[in-house]
């Protein structure tokens, strides 16, 4: 038997056999003794009722005894499960928080009702602030607004952040009852690649462009038997001919040098070079390449050796001395040099020629930009001499550093970590 039902009975027995076998009012005592102590019981329950909390439950005695026992027992479960849902809940969000995404959930009507600290960046919102705001109150671009008209969220949209140049990805996702999922993601440097590369393309395409269409025009003026030319004029033909392919030949070399300076992270063939002899090699070749037209000189201050790889240092080398012969009229001077500056290997070229204007500094390294491009091409430059340079100096965490005054000259100096740099002669480097 229930054991409420049990003890009632038992309370009814005592007062009946009290009743009938001493007197009616010891029944009724004993049934008053009996409310009172339920009353007593009741009344701290209520008072408990007021203010619940497991760890106040009173204890109870008699049939309360056992139904508060079960009830703390219902009620400490209980706690354990919410203290397990918050901490699955916490979890969640914290996942939410550290997804490189921004993320946004939003009700059927397309309000916010949660959003992690990459969607407050992208969007410019508070997670409590803007809680219950409209998405478009907070992506008003025209794209997303008739993105979300069209209703069809198979492909992400692409639009620029209002806020920064950063351009942003988003896709909604439909999840539960009509909620949505905002997913945002910054793909501007993927953008910016695709820019490049596209840029890339169109730049190589145009530089090959005049010498085939030269080429094509020698070659089918040549094939034409109908037309009459002279051996002179033959001769010339030619020799415009080999001037397109080998600029041409240019080009693909320096594309190629690029491209196997993009393909790894470090220079393979490193090795310790000796500075004088490398740079007294370079000067040899500026003089062949000035053909006497320039004062050629060497300042090696400090004899040292480099750590690197002789064939990428040569190549970025040569191209500032080239560019030095290249960008100074006949009769100027071009000087290579080499010094320590504190612990630090500084190898430079020092011109008087035709200068740069302040403003094309920072773009001199941008593949194909030129600041005159009939000067660069007459003289047979590509547009990718500094960019090679920036590459290999990168490679070897050395910067390119320029002054430039336009009509008085230039320097370019490549300024190499200490760690790359040992003196040979140490009482000479500290002077
Ligand atoms: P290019 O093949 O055109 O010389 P570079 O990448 O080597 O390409 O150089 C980019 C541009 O920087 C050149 O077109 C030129 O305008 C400028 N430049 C480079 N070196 C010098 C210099 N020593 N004096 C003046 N201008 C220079």
């Amino acid at each position: 038997m229930n054991p409420a039902w049990s003890s009632a009975l038992a309370l009814g027995l005592a007062a009946v056999a009290a009743g009938f076998f001493w007197h009616w009012a010891a029944a009724a005592v004993l049934l008053a003794l009996g409310v009172a102590f339920h009353t007593a019981q009741l009344a701290a329950f209520l008072r408990w009722l007021r203010q619940p909390s497991v760890d106040t439950l009173p204890a109870g005695s008699g049939i309360w005894e056992e139904a508060l026992a079960a009830l703390h027992h219902h009620l400490k479960g209980r706690n354990q499960e919410r203290a397990r849902l918050a901490d699955a809940l916490e979890r969640f969000r914290a996942a939410g928080r550290a997804l490189p995404d921004g993320v946004v959930i939003l009700d059927r009507e397309y309000r916010m009702e949660w959003c992690n600290p990459t969607a407050e960046r992208h969007f410019g919102i508070d997670a409590r602030r803007d809680l219950g705001q409209p998405v478009t109150n907070f992506v008003r671009h025209p794209d997303f607004v008739s993105y979300l008209a069209q209703a069809d969220f198979r492909e992400p949209v692409s639009l620029h952040s209002p806020r920064s140049d950063a351009v942003l990805q988003l896709r909604l996702i439909e999840f539960g009852e009509e909620r949505k999922l905002l997913n945002s993601r910054d793909i501007t440097a993927q953008e910016r690649l695709e820019t490049m590369r596209r840029d890339f393309v169109a730049n190589v395409s145009h530089e090959l462009k005049t010498p085939v269409t030269v080429l094509s025009g020698f070659v089918e003026t040549l094939g034409d038997e109908s037309i009459e030319i002279s051996g002179a004029q033959r001769k010339r033909y030619l020799a415009l001919m080999g001037e397109q392919a080998r600029r041409m030949q240019r080009l693909i070399e320096d594309l190629l040098t690029l491209s196997a300076l993009e393909s790894s992270t470090a220079p393979e063939d490193e090795q310790a070079i000796e500075v004088q002899p490398f740079v007294d090699k370079l000067a040899e070749e500026a003089r062949a390449l000035s053909g006497n037209r320039h004062k050629v000189g060497v300042r090696v201050a400090g004899n040292c050796r480099l750590a690197g790889s002789a064939k990428e240092l040569h190549s970025a080398f040569s191209n500032l001395v080239s560019n030095a012969v290249r960008y100074t009229p006949e009769g100027g001077a071009v000087t290579l040099f080499w010094r320590l500056e504190g612990a630090r290997g500084v190898f430079g070229v020092e011109d008087t020629g035709i200068g740069v204007e302040p403003r094309h500094i920072p773009r001199l390294t941008e593949r194909f930009y030129r600041v005159d491009q009939g000067r660069s091409r007459d003289t047979g430059g590509t547009g990718l001499g500094l960019a090679i340079v920036k590459h290999v100096l990168t490679r070897h965490q050395a910067s390119l550093e320029v002054e430039s005054e336009p009509g008085k000259g230039s320097v370019f100096r490549a300024v190499f970590p200490a760690q790359r740099v040992t003196p040979l002669d140490p009482a000479k480097a500290a002077a």
